[in-house]
């Protein structure tokens, strides 16, 4: 069957980009089937997108917000009635097994629903007067364009984290997705259109990171940036934005760790660590890649974890029996390998995986093993970088605090986690751990739509996605004062 071409989408009519270039995208689970062809794009396509946006902003931003909500959520309907259909493109074009496809585009679905409904409330503040006579609150404004920039990892699930709320808040959208994983953000905007968005409310411009999207982090009519990849393109993001004072939020890297304690239930641990550093082939931004794990418990606990990562089934993750899919292109699998070179010449023991993938149906694709490295130290390499991919380091440690030491002694500050039954460690990891995000008794995925969601440290520069900090990304507050007294009352004077 013949792939096919994705044009850019801009003011609400499909346009080929000016570069005359296109690029295609190949299935990672096997190399021979090219998933779609989209448009190289340059500077001139970020340009024209912009302003469809911007000629789009007068008339949405003045629809009331309700209505605007209304639209998101008939899209969640449209959404879930193609799940089966998006989780396949979204298998198709990054790999993740369809169970967890299905999973991304639930998220959107419940963003849809969750930011739709955020339409009725965009709740200001009011607040009582030092003065008599005189009324004061706060309320949210759209801003104008934003810019978004999205990684391949969770192509619609992350796309609807930063779109719908931006479009909720009265904002138009250019969005220049994954070059890796570009199909899911047009299903996601489909969707929309059917709903009833208005043409030029969401642009969508695809290309590579340099030619796509810097320029639009550099346009002058985009006041707001969201961006969500690596630390080193974020910085590169911010230092442009910070050039003309734009609001920048920035969702990146991550090295997350998981405790455990010696009380902990080994086997629920086992079953956690196996699904957060191998779901998702390692790839997600919250994976498990440090396993911190208290000396009493270490050897039981890592015989369970090798003798379940060699019994899962890698595989394309079109095949229901498939448990996890392969690395999302060739760079990234070289990237991988190479890591797992390095640990063994930083002298960790590596105790199953290793290697390729390459017999029979997986010959053509980017797989590799899970990999465990015990005897992993905290200064080695493997313990500090982000891998991402399907490799855990087990760092063995003696206490609390020197977990929670090593937990934190890291750039990164996404997401952590501890087992223990003890509420009392618990309570302490809690508080101590540098992170956006803690979970106790459940691994370092699984965050939720409705509680912000970020990072600290080289992972996010404050902002928080998703929850209801997520309307603080794409709207202003503006702080109203009415005095009615018919008097001058000069603050803070005139007690
Ligand atoms: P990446 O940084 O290579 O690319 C992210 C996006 O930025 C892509 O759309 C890319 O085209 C674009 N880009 C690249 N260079 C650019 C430039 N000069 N100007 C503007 N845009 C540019 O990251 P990736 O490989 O797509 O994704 C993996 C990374 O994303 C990992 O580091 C992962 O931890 C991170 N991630 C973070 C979160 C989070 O919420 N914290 C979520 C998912 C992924």
């Amino acid at each position: 069957m013949e792939a096919r071409v994705y044009k850019n989408f801009i003011g609400g009519e499909f346009v080929e980009s000016s570069t005359g270039k296109t690029f295609e995208r190949r299935n990672p689970a096997d190399t021979r089937e090219v998933v779609g062809v989209f448009q190289d794009s340059g500077a001139d396509d970020v340009h024209a997108a912009v302003a469809a946006a911007k000629a789009a902003y007068p008339a949405w931003s003045q629809v009331p917000a309700p209505r605007r909500g209304e639209i998101l959520l008939k899209a969640a309907e449209i959404i879930q009635s193609r799940k089966d259909r998006y989780s396949q493109d979204l298998t198709r074009e990054m790999g993740k097994p369809l169970f967890e496809a299905g999973g991304d585009i639930v998220e959107a679905i419940g963003m849809a629903q969750y930011a739709g409904s955020e339409g009725r409330r965009m709740h200001g503040v009011t607040t009582p007067s030092e003065l008599p006579n005189k009324f004061q609150m706060s309320i949210r404004q759209p801003i104008g364009v934003v810019g978004l920039i999205t990684p391949w990892n969770f192509p619609m699930a992350i796309a609807s984290w930063k779109m719908l709320p931006a479009i909720v808040c009265g904002n138009t959208v250019v969005i220049k997705p994954g070059e890796d994983a570009s199909i899911s953000t047009y299903n996601l905007v489909e969707c929309l259109v059917e709903a009833g968005l208005p043409p030029g409310v969401v642009n969508i411009v695809t290309g590579y990171g340099p030619g796509a999207g810097q320029p639009l982090v550099e346009h002058p009519d985009v006041p707001v940036i969201s961006f969500t990849g690596s630390t080193d393109t974020g910085r590169l993001v911010y230092e442009l934005g910070a050039r003309q004072i734009k609001r920048v939020s920035l969702e990146m890297g991550g090295k997350n760790p998981l405790i455990v304690m010696p009380d902990a239930d080994l086997d629920l641990v086992m079953e956690g660590v196996v699904w957060a550093a191998f779901g998702t082939t390692g790839q997600r931004c919250t994976a498990t890649s440090r396993l911190i794990v208290h000396k009493d418990v270490a050897g039981p606990l890592v015989e369970r974890i090798v003798a379940r990562a060699q019994s899962l089934r890698v595989g394309d993750g079109l095949q229901a029996e498939t448990e996890m899919g392969p690395l999302v292109n060739e760079k990234q699998m070289k990237r991988v390998l190479g890591y797992i070179e390095l640990g063994q010449q930083e002298g960790a023991t590596m105790r199953c995986g290793g290697g390729r993938l390459t017999e029979g149906a997986l010959a053509n694709g980017h797989f590799i093993q899970p990999t465990v490295f015990t005897g992993v130290r905290p200064s080695m390499r493997i313990a500090r970088e982000e891998i991402f991919g399907p490799v855990l380091s087990v760092i063995e440690v003696g206490s609390l605090d020197e977990a929670i030491a090593v937990a934190n002694d890291v750039a990164y500050g996404l997401s952590a986690s501890i087992y223990t039954r003890d509420i009392n460690a618990a309570m302490r990891a809690m508080l101590a751990l540098q992170a956006g995000i803690v979970y106790i008794n459940a691994p370092t995925i699984g965050a939720e739509i409705h509680l912000p969601f970020g990072g600290v440290k080289a992972t996010g520069n404050g902002h928080r996605e998703a929850g209801p900090t997520m309307m603080d990304v794409f709207s202003e507050w503006k702080s109203v004062y009415i005095d009615y007294s018919g008097s001058l009352q000069r603050a803070q004077i005139d007690l």
